[in-house]
């Protein structure tokens, strides 16, 4: 018996689980087993709506066990803690697993750059927990800024800021200005419109720079109509507990910060032998293979292949791999000869809050309410399970009708004013002063 492995159930491993079972269906010969360290497969374009309370968490999560049905391969929750290449065996948390050919597909990992404080004072988005605790402390925030009198010290707890201007930062900010304007300046009598500030810092030029110039152009103009602050060539140097250092020289005082600014590999591919790009990437060859390890495929965020080095983190790249390390692992076991991945960029899409998106599919370009009704439409068709497209329809449908359910599900830790310790910093002393 053969033993396949793939690590991590997104959007690269579940595909790649889905391409062995249709290409060894039956044969008792092959194992495949997905391993996991969660239980459930995310679909991470939705997770911005999960902070805003737009879609409840839950509906963007299936377990695997549901999504696997009548499929014939195994699921492992298991945290996969080494490749031992020469061994061909994983090291877990609770014990190793033995296999014949691997698939690796562990997403990625937040890059800080290095930047002091900013690991420890800046909020990540990547997992569904991420999204919740965000959503929890802004809710959070809101009712301290409610009954808060000094109003500098509102403003503060009341801005928010994104740091990076990809997609997952233009997303998240455009669904917290829904939330604060559609909801917050509604229900909480305390917090006025000025109160309320919303930014997005950018390292580089221009944000969304792997979109249409003249559609990032457009969600510029948007987004700043709509209250947001978008600032370009904005470095951040120094993340502290009250706010953020730009330029070594200003202070944003600001109670939450959002890290989306860096993606690095995930450590377990960063740790293997080979080349690596400037993002520890493994580089593979053209059949996603690891250099020395025919018997190792390595697909998705994690992933550089040698002949597509530019190909974007997304979730098409990734499934796409998924399947062709699949297929090649079915060719390698029936001598045949393996197909090589070629990226083709199929457009792109962003959602710019309820009602509004830019969207650029097959070099047709478009943008407003029709926009935003496609990418409703293509999110939902995506999403994985009949059950979770109506929970997530229902949403969408229920907050045009209803107010957002707002009702906060636990304590925020790690949020110092939850904690009743309140205490302006230094910097936040000195940038009221000034
Ligand atoms: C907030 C956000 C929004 C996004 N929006 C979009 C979008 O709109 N469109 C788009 O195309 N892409 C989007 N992306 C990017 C997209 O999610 C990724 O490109 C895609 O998920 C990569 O797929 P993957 O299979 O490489 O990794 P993932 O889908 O991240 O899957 C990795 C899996 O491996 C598991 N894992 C990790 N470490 C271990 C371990 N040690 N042991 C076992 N299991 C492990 C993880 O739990 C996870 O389930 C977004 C990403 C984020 C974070």
């Amino acid at each position: 018996m053969k033993r396949i492995a793939i690590v991590g159930a997104g959007f690269g491993g579940l595909q790649a689980a889905f391409g062995l079972e249709r290409l060894f269906r039956g044969n008792a010969e092959y194992e495949v087993t997905l391993i996991g360290e969660v239980n459930y497969f995310m679909f991470t374009p939705l997770l911005p709506q999960v902070a805003s309370s737009y879609i409840n968490p839950r509906h963007i999560v299936q377990p695997v066990r549901d999504i696997r049905g009548r499929r014939r391969f195994r699921f492992l929750r298991e945290r996969v803690e080494a490749v031992e290449l020469d061994a061909r065996r994983l090291r877990l948390a609770g014990g190793s697993f033995d296999y014949d050919y691997l698939i690796l597909a562990p997403g990625s990992t937040t890059d800080y750059f290095g930047i002091p404080g900013a690991r420890e004072n800046t909020l990540d988005y990547k997992t569904l927990e991420d999204g919740v605790t965000l959503r929890e402390r802004i809710l959070d925030l809101c009712e301290h800024a409610d009954h808060t009198t000094d109003r500098a010290e509102r403003a503060g707890i009341l801005t928010v800021v994104v740091v990076g201007g990809g997609y997952t930062g233009v997303e998240l900010i455009a669904e917290m200005r829904d939330f604060f304007y559609q909801y917050v300046l509604r229900r909480f009598r305390g917090i006025r419109k000025e109160d309320v500030r919303l930014v997005i810092l950018e390292a580089a030029p221009a944000i969304l720079r792997s979109v249409h110039p003249s559609l990032a152009q457009h969600a510029v103009e948007r987004l700043s109509a709509g209250g947001v602050e978008i600032r370009t060539g904005a470095k951040v140097t120094r993340c502290l507990p009250d706010g953020i250092e730009i330029g070594e020289s200003e202070f944003l005082p600001a109670h939450t910060v959002v890290w989306a600014a860096g993606v690095r590999a995930h450590p377990l591919v960063e740790a293997l032998p080979g080349a690596h790009d400037r993002i520890g990437r493994a580089v593979v060859n053209e059949h996603l293979q690891l250099e020395g390890h025919p018997e190792v495929f390595v697909v998705g965020d994690s992933a550089a292949p040698a002949n597509a080095l530019d190909a974007p983190r997304i979730a098409p790249v990734a499934i796409e791999q998924g399947n062709l390390a699949a297929r090649n692992v079915a060719h390698l076991e029936r001598g045949e000869p393996l197909e090589s991945y070629a990226y083709a960029d199929r457009g792109s899409l962003v959602e710019l809050g309820m009602n509004y998106a830019v969207v650029n599919v097959f070099g047709i370009r478009f943008r407003g309410y029709l926009a935003w009704l496609f990418w409703n439409a293509i999110h939902l068709l995506k999403l994985v399970g009949f059950k979770k497209q109506v929970q997530v329809a229902f949403d969408w449908v229920l907050a045009t009708v209803f107010p957002r359910d707002a009702a906060s599900v636990r304590r925020v830790r790690g949020c110092p004013l939850c904690e009743g310790k309140v205490r302006a910093t230094e910097a936040v002393r000195s940038a009221k002063a000034g």
